[in-house]
C-alpha cells in the first residue's frame, strides 16, 4: 500500500490550528519522489519514515514550515540531486533553514565518552540548531527511529539507544517535553538493559493488578470533594514510568517499596490561589507524609515545570502523590517549549527568531540550586547562543570557547604548553592566521615549534577567554620579570602625568609603596612586575593613584561637607510606587531585601546596588549593620515609608512566616483556610519535617504592613497545632 497523508492531515485538523495543506502535500510529494527506490532497514519504503516524523510533529502542533521540514529532513543527506537551494526555491527560506539545520546535526559524532564530553555535545546541539524547531523535529525524528530500532543490528542498537539516553532524552527533558522524553527513555532502556526493564515491568504489572481500582477510587473521592465546594477542576491518574522507577532503584538505590509516587493523581484547576486551596483540602482528606511536600510553583524546576507535589496515604495505607497545577502549568509540564506552538495561536512562523530564543532562554534559565538532587542533568548555561562557540580538536573532542575566540584561545584551552609554543593553526585542514576568529563546528589543529620564543604581549589584547589571558600572563610573570618591571615603570609614569603633572619622584614612590602595601606585596618591584605581566590592571592603578593624591590633599585642607546635607529634607514628600522614599534619589527602582523582608512600619535603610536600583533592608538587618561599618558605607542611604497611605495600601509586601506545627492531619488545611478567610495571598509554602512529630512550615504571604502582619499572626496563633510563629528577618 503506498504511503499517504490521510493520517497526517487528520492530526493537523484535530489541532484546530490553521495549516497550509497545499504546501504540506507538495512537500510530501517532493519527498516521496526524492526517496523513491530507497528502503529502510525494515524493508519498508523510505518515505514512511519522514511521514511518521511529520505525524509526530503534527501531534505537537508544530507549524506548517516545521511539518514540511520534517517531511524533507532526510533528503539533502540521502538523495543526490535534491539540494538545499531546490528546497528553498520550492518551500521558502524558513523551510530551507530548518532542513539545513537538521542536516548539520547529522554530522555531530557521538561516541560513548565521559559525561563532560556528552554535556558539550548537548550544548553544541543546541547551539548549532539556532531555530528551536530544528531540535523539536530532530527529537521527533529520533523518536521514530527508536520506535523502529528493532530492525538494526545489536551493536548499532546499543549505540543509538545510548545516544538517545545521553543526548536526546535529556534535551527533551530540558525543553520540558515530557511526553517525548518518557517514550525515548523507555525505548532506550529496553535496548540498554532489557533484563532490568522486564523485571520492573513485571513488578509494575503485579502491583498495579493488586490495586486495580485504587486510582479511580481516589479520583472519585477528590472529585466529589471539589465538586461540593464548586471548584472547577479536572483530574487524571497516572502510574510512574518504568524508566523513572528504574532510575530511582538503580541510581538512588531505593527499593521498590520506597517508591511513594508510584501512583499519582493530578488535579488541574483554574488559578494559582486555588492550587494552594486544593492542597489544603487534600491534606484534610488524607494523612500527608512529612517531608514529601514540594512547591514547584514558587520555585519552578529549571525547565520551568511548575506544580505542587505532596505525598499522602490513602485509606488502605497505599501512598500516592498528588500534583496540583493550573491548566497553563500543565501544558508546559507536558509539552514544554512545544506548548508555544501547541497553545499559543501564533500561526506565523517568521515571528522573528529572537522571540524563539527568548523562549529557550526562559526555559533554560535555571536556578541551579533549585535542582532536584535526583535531577541527572548538568546545568546548561543560559547564554550559549551568543556567548559560546564549540569547535573540535582533530580527534573529535569538543572545546567550548567564548564567542569571538581565536586560534590563540583554542591553543591555550588545550594546554598552556601548546599555547606558549604555537606558531600557526589549521582550520578544517587549511593553514590560517592564529588570530582568526573561530566558528562553531570547525575542526582546529595547532601547529607548535620548540623554536617559538613564547607568547607575544599583544596576544593579551586579542584573546577572549580568561583562561588564555591568565596563562599568557603566567608565562610573562615567570619568564620576563625584568622586562615587566621596566615596562610597568614607564606605563605608571604616564599615568602619573595624566593625573597630576610634575609630582616629585619621591612623592610618586611614596604613593606606589602605599599601593604595594595595600596589595599585600613585599616590594615595589613586585608591584611593578604584577602590573607588567597584567596581574594588576593599569586602570586600577590609575584609580588608586588618583585616590591617594586626593587623600593627601584632603588631609591638608579639611573639607566642608555640611552644606549639601539638608538638601533632601527640603524636598517635600515625593511620589513613589513602592511606598518607599529614598533620600536624595527620586524615582529610583526599589526592591525589598529577601534577607529581612521589611514591611511598612519597620525602620528601614537603603543600599544602592550596582545593578538594580536601591535595595531596602530593615535598619537592624545584620546586612545593614555590617554594611554601615564596611568600606562600602557610602552606598547606604536613608530611607523611609511614604506618608501617603494610599501608596502603601495599593501595594502588597511579602512577609515570610516560619511556623512550627504539630504533624497533625488538617493543620495545613486549617492554615490555608485561615489565610484564605483573611484574603491573604500565599506566594509560597515549603515544609520540612523538624523534630519528632513536628514540621517547619515556611509561608510567604502578601501583607499591607507590620500591623497587618501582626493581626495575621494573632489569628494563626488561635490554632493549637501551631506551636510557634517566627517572622523571617526579625531577630
Ligand atoms: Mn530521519
Amino acid at each position: 500500500m503506498p504511503a499517504d497523508t490521510a493520517r497526517l492531515f487528520s492530526l493537523l485538523e484535530e489541532s484546530g490550528k490553521k495549516y497550509d495543506n497545499e504546501k504540506i502535500q507538495r512537500a510530501f510529494l517532493f519527498a516521496e519522489k526524492s526517496h523513491c527506490g530507497q528502503f529502510r532497514k525494515s524493508g519498508e519504503e523510505y518515505i514512511y519514515h519522514p511521514l511518521a516524523v511529520a505525524e509526530i510533529c503534527a501531534e505537537l502542533n508544530l507549524d506548517t514550515d516545521a511539518i514540511c521540514a520534517a517531511l524533507l529532513h532526510d533528503i539533502v543527506e540521502d538523495c543526490p540531486g535534491a539540494s538545499l537551494d531546490l528546497i528553498g526555491e520550492n518551500f521558502g527560506g524558513d523551510v530551507r533553514i530548518l532542513v539545513d539545520g537538521l542536516t548539520k546535526l547529522v554530522a555531530i559524532p557521538f561516541e560513548d565518552k565521559e559525561e563532560e564530553h556528552i554535556e558539550n555535545l548537548r550544548k553544541m546541539f543546541l547551539a548549532m540548531s539556532r531555530d528551536i524547531r530544528v531540535i523539536l523535529i530532530k527529537l521527533c525524528d529520533r523518536l521514530h527511529n527508536m520506535r523502529t530500532l528493532s530492525s538494526h543490528q545489536e551493536e548499532k542498537q546499543r549505540l543509538i539507544a545510548l545516544e538517545t539516553m545521553h543526548v536526546y532524552a535529556p534535551l527533551a527533558h530540558r525543553l520540558g517535553i515530557q511526553t517525548i522524553k518518557q517514550e525515548l527513555e523507555s525505548l532506550a532502556l529496553q535496548y540498554l538493559d532489557p533484563i532490568g526493564y522486564e523485571e520492573i515491568r513485571g513488578w509494575v504489572e503485579t502491583k498495579y493488578g493488586e490495586n486495580r481500582h485504587f486510582i479511580e477510587t481516589v479520583q472519585t473521592a477528590v472529585g466529589e470533594k471539589l465538586k461540593s465546594l464548586n471548584i472547577p477542576y479536572s483530574i487524571q491518574g497516572r502510574i510512574k514510568s518504568i524508566y523513572s522507577i528504574y532510575r530511582k532503584m538503580y541510581r538512588s538505590s531505593k527499593s521498590f517499596d520506597e517508591i511513594y509516587d508510584f501512583y499519582a493523581v493530578r488535579v488541574i484547576v483554574d488559578s494559582e490561589m486555588t492550587c494552594y486551596a486544593v492542597l489544603g483540602l487534600i491534606h484534610e482528606m488524607y494523612h500527608s507524609m512529612p517531608g514529601r511536600f514540594k512547591d514547584y510553583i514558587s520555585t519552578p524546576k529549571p525547565n520551568n515545570y511548575r506544580s505542587l507535589h505532596t505525598t499522602v496515604i490513602g485509606k488502605t495505607g497505599v501512598p500516592f502523590e498528588v500534583q496540583i497545577r493550573t491548566a497553563e502549568m500543565h501544558q508546559v509540564a507536558e509539552y514544554g517549549i512545544a506548548a508555544h506552538w501547541k497553545y499559543k495561536s501564533g500561526t506565523k512562523s517568521d515571528e522573528s527568531i529572537n522571540k524563539k530564543l527568548e523562549w529557550i532562554h526562559m526555559l533554560l534559565e535555571s536556578d541551579q540550586k533549585s535542582m532536584d538532587s535526583e535531577e541527572y542533568l548538568m546545568p546548561l548555561k543560559i547564554d550559549i547562543f551568543e556567548d559560546e562557540i564549540f569547535v573540535f580538536t582533530p580527534k573529535g573532542d569538543v572545546v567550548t570557547l567564548p564567542t569571538g575566540s581565536c586560534g590563540i584561545d583554542f591553543a591555550y584551552a588545550i594546554h598552556s604548553g601548546v599555547g606558549n609554543k604555537m606558531v600557526g593553526i589549521r582550520i578544517n585542514g587549511a593553514i590560517a592566521p592564529i588570530t582568526t576568529v573561530l566558528q562553531t563546528g570547525q575542526i582546529v589543529e595547532v601547529l607548535t615549534s620548540s623554536a617559538s620564543k613564547g607568547p607575544s604581549r599583544d596576544w593579551l589584547k586579542i584573546v577572549k577567554s580568561g583562561e588564555a589571558k591568565n596563562k599568557i600572563r603566567g608565562w610573562y610573570k615567570k619568564e620576563k620579570r625584568e622586562e615587566n618591571i621596566q615596562l610597568a615603570m614607564t606605563e605608571v609614569d604616564k599615568e602619573f602625568e595624566k593625573i597630576r603633572k610634575g609630582l616629585p619622584d619621591s612623592e610618586k614612590e611614596r604613593i606606589m609603596t602605599a599601593i604595594a602595601q595595600r596589595h599585600g606585596l613585599e616590594s615595589l618591584q613586585d608591584l611593578y612586575n604584577s602590573i607588567g605581566y597584567g596581574g594588576i590592571a593599569l586602570s586600577k592603578i590609575h584609580v588608586k593613584i588618583r585616590d591617594e593624591i586626593e587623600r593627601t590633599l584632603a588631609n591638608q585642607a579639611p573639607a566642608s561637607l555640611e552644606v549639601t546635607q539638608s538638601h533632601a529634607e527640603k524636598k517635600e514628600q515625593k511620589k513613589s510606587k513602592s511606598g518607599v522614599i529614598i533620600e536624595g534619589l527620586e524615582n529610583c527602582q526599589v526592591k525589598f531585601a529577601k534577607c529581612c523582608s521589611p514591611l511598612p512600619g519597620d525602620e528601614i535603610i537603603g543600599y544602592i546596588t550596582r545593578g538594580y536600583g536601591v535595595s531596602v533592608h530593615k535598619f537592624r538587618c545584620p546586612h545593614a549593620v555590617a554594611g554601615l561599618q564596611s568600606p562600602e558605607k557610602d552606598r547606604w542611604v536613608n530611607a523611609s515609608w511614604s506618608k501617603n497611605a494610599s501608596e502603601i495600601q495599593s501595594n502588597s509586601y511579602n512577609a515570610v512566616l516560619q511556623l512550627l506545627v504539630a504533624d497533625n492531619i488538617g493543620v495545613m488545611a486549617a492554615i490555608s483556610t485561615a489565610l484564605a478567610d483573611m484574603r491573604i495571598p500565599i506566594a509560597a509554602i515549603n515544609t520540612q519535617s523538624s523534630a519528632e512529630n513536628t514540621s517547619l512550615l515556611t509561608i510567604t504571604v502578601g501583607t499591607k504592613g507590620r500591623d497587618h502582619l501582626n493581626s495575621i499572626i494573632e489569628r494563626l496563633k488561635r490554632n493549637r497545632d501551631i506551636l510557634q510563629i517566627l517572622v523571617g528577618g526579625d531577630k
